[in-house]
């Protein structure tokens, strides 16, 4: 196995990895393109871009922010409501596998930031019947909540007529390198089927697995057409803002928004951490 020899990534990272004739992997060498960008003129071309998704009446949503609660959330709602000045709609799809500390998160993040939120909640028996099938026939017991997460948001900007998404770091970008910042890329359909659902469209699981198709409605990606209809466009904000998740967390924890008395963890409703890669 391969290893990169700056950041130690193997060869064999879900994303994919290449690695030039030092050993550094695509990952590392455009983390090095950060150093070089001139991030205040990207600012001015985020301001810019949100600029003409702004509703001047005030009687509705700016932008769709997809949301977990977790992680990069809180910096995300910061940058979005607080610094571009946007009235977002927050969504999240609960993937079911919480811990007591990350539904507090989620109440809190909606909560300090004054935000409109929507959910769904799949029914637990559903998710049952998926998940047995992925974990037995594709390895996997994250299929349900890549799927709804990436499709979810899109369906509500598609129902609300709201045709701007803001979504945090795109990992193919701040991962393994496999865009260029320069290349601005978006959300997009092929790489959401291609790296976050496994190859796995909700189609193409209700074929293999028997389960209706229209059970599997939470997991579709809203069609072509709809999605065209409404001109959404769904935008990675690491493209506009240079990502240092450490940093941005830090910045977070000594916000304001900071809880002054963190909420103690009972081991009864531990369970073990849920990474969306
Ligand atoms: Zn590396």
């Amino acid at each position: 196995m391969q290893y990169c020899t700056r950041c130690v990534y193997p060869a064999n990272h879900p994303l994919g990895l290449v690695f030039d004739a030092n050993g550094v992997c695509s990952g590392c060498r455009i983390h090095e393109e950060k150093d070089q960008m001139d991030w205040a003129a990207r600012w001015a071309r985020l301001e810019a871009l949100v600029g003409g998704y702004r509703d001047r009446t005030g009687r509705h949503f700016d932008c769709v922010v997809p949301v977990s609660g977790a992680r990069d959330s809180y910096f995300i709602v910061h940058t979005v409501k607080r610094r571009l000045g946007l009235n977002p709609l927050l969504v999240s799809f609960n993937k079911q596998f919480n811990t007591r500390l990350g539904i507090r998160n989620l109440a809190y993040l909606r909560t300090i930031f004054d935000c409109d939120h929507m959910s769904l909640s799949p029914s637990p028996e559903l998710l049952r019947r998926i998940v047995r099938f992925t974990l037995n026939d594709i390895g996997s017991i994250y299929w349900h909540i890549l799927a709804g997460s990436t499709a979810f948001p899109v369906q509500v900007a598609v129902r609300l007529r709201i045709p701007l998404i803001i979504w945090g770091a795109h990992q193919g970008v701040d991962q393994v390198g496999m865009f260029s910042h320069h290349d601005e890329v978006e959300m997009s359909r092929k790489y959401r089927k291609d790296h976050d659902v496994l190859g796995i469209e909700a189609e193409d699981l209700a074929e293999l697995s028997g389960i209706p198709l229209d059970d599997l409605e939470p997991f579709r990606y809203p069609p072509n057409d709809e999605i065209a209809r409404v001109g959404i466009r769904g935008i990675y904000l690491n493209n506009y803002v240079r990502w240092d998740a450490k940093a941005q967390h830090e910045a977070m924890i000594d916000s304001s928004y900071a809880l002054s008395t963190p909420m103690k963890t009972s081991t009864a409703f531990t369970t073990p951490a849920c990474t969306i890669t």
